[in-house]
């Protein structure tokens, strides 16, 4: 069964020329599949907007007023980080529909995986605040339709953006119906995901922060995640594997202060897929977030892309010549305590 990707050309009215989350992001992953010769093994589907009812489903109608207003009046920025155009509300509904779509793609066996290629990202945006160049959280909106409408009883959600998904964490922080793992370096923006923060109410374990030091590349980031995310998603059983795919641990990311490689991503993508067959029939969804050097971007999703394909990660390069910092201790830390692992 066929790998789908999901993206639009109206993503690309949502742009700042002087900012990085800007429309060559998506020109690049474009002009790398291109490149790839994958394209033609790739079901490529059309996203719809996702409905008011589906946004309302995670964010408060404040949020939404106040995106789809600035963009009417021509623009704004929502803080210094955050800008709209006057094209953003028709895109920001988009990404969160094609996030929604991508989902219904996999449930109904239209396709094995999808891959929602979209701008603007979403994962800091929260239940009530648009913040972190997002505006609407799109995975978030994905992850609350599929559990209203479909059946499914537990979502997935794994964030490997180098930032904290903060926005993805606070829209489930209480709902025991979904697990949010997420790795980030810290400390960074925006300065939440301690590993203390673990869920709320009957909720208590189905949040998995692993913060993670500065400069961890390929080697660090396979240990954290066969030891602890990999066995957090045995435990909770998932139906469905969501992923916030953020680019920007890349070693070559001018926000990230890691080092992963491209080579990384794919091995890293590699072990979702195989938990999402091991455990859900293979059902993954991976949404865009982060990622902007734009050579490492194209590079990194195209990487992803062949393994969601079934080609697998390649071989493995030489391992790196400099000392990654050592997680051993870190790791051991968080199978003892977080009661998912314990
Ligand atoms: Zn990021």
């Amino acid at each position: 069964m066929a790998t789908a990707i999901l993206t639009d050309a109206r993503f690309a009215g949502h742009t700042n020329p002087r900012h990085v989350e800007r429309a060559e992001r998506l020109t690049a992953v474009n002009h790398a599949l291109d490149a790839s010769g994958l394209r033609p093994r790739l079901q490529s589907l059309s996203p719809r907007p996702a409905t008011r009812a589906e946004l309302l489903a995670v964010h408060q109608p404040t949020l939404l007023d106040l995106v789809e207003r600035m963009a009417s009046f021509g623009g704004g920025h929502i803080d210094g980080d955050t800008y709209v155009t006057e094209a953003s509300w028709e895109a920001a509904t988009l990404a969160a529909g094609a996030a929604v779509g991508a989902v219904e793609a996999v449930l109904s066996g239209q396709c094995a995986n999808a891959f929602a290629l979209v701008r603007p990202p979403g994962h800091h945006a929260t239940p009530g605040q648009a913040m972190g160049f997002c505006l609407v959280n799109n995975i978030a909106v994905a992850a609350r339709a599929t559990l209203g409408q479909s059946g499914l009883q537990r979502v997935a959600i794994v964030d490997f953006d180098v930032h904290h998904g903060n926005g993805t964490q606070d829209a489930f922080y209480d709902d025991s119906a979904v697990l949010f793992c997420s790795t980030h370096a810290a400390p960074l923006y925006p300065g939440t995901g301690a590993f203390s923060e673990m869920g709320s109410g009957l909720a208590k374990s189905t949040t998995l922060n692993v913060p993670l030091p500065y400069y961890l590349g390929d080697t660090g980031y396979m240990h954290v995640y066969e030891q602890t995310i990999i066995l957090a998603l045995r435990r909770f059983r998932p139906q469905l594997l969501l992923v916030s795919a953020g680019y920007d641990a890349h070693g070559d990311d001018p926000l990230g202060p890691m080092s992963l490689s491209t080579s990384g991503y794919a091995r890293l993508t590699q072990l979702l897929y195989d938990a999402a067959a091991e455990l859900c029939d293979g059902r993954l969804v991976l949404v865009l977030e982060g990622g902007y050097d734009l050579d490492a971007l194209g590079a990194s999703v195209v990487a992803s892309l062949r393994v969601l394909l079934g080609e697998g990660p390649g071989p493995t390069p030489h391992p790196a010549t400099y000392h990654e910092p050592d997680v051993g201790q870190l790791v051991e830390r968080v199978k003892a305590q977080h009661p998912l692992l314990r």
